[in-house]
């Protein structure tokens, strides 16, 4: 068996994700599937209990996970 590093791929568009060290974004290919990923958290599509989150508690927590932009 060859001892290759799994490749690992973006949970929401399946692309090739890069090293951990070099992508801010990780697991994630993009700051854009992270926050697909956010979304589904919030939106209630994770099946997460709870009521949904509306639209101004979605942006915040977008806000805070960029905060040191
Ligand atoms: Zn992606």
């Amino acid at each position: 068996m060859p001892t290759e590093l799994p490749e690992r791929h973006c949970p929401i568009c399946e692309k090739s994700v890069g090293d951990r060290a070099e992508n801010r974004h990780f697991p994630f290919c993009s700051s854009r599937c992270k926050q697909e990923d956010l979304g589904h958290w919030l939106g209630g599509s994770y099946a997460m209990p709870g009521r949904p989150a509306s639209p101004d508690e979605i942006a915040q927590e977008l806000v805070r996970d960029h905060g040191s932009d």
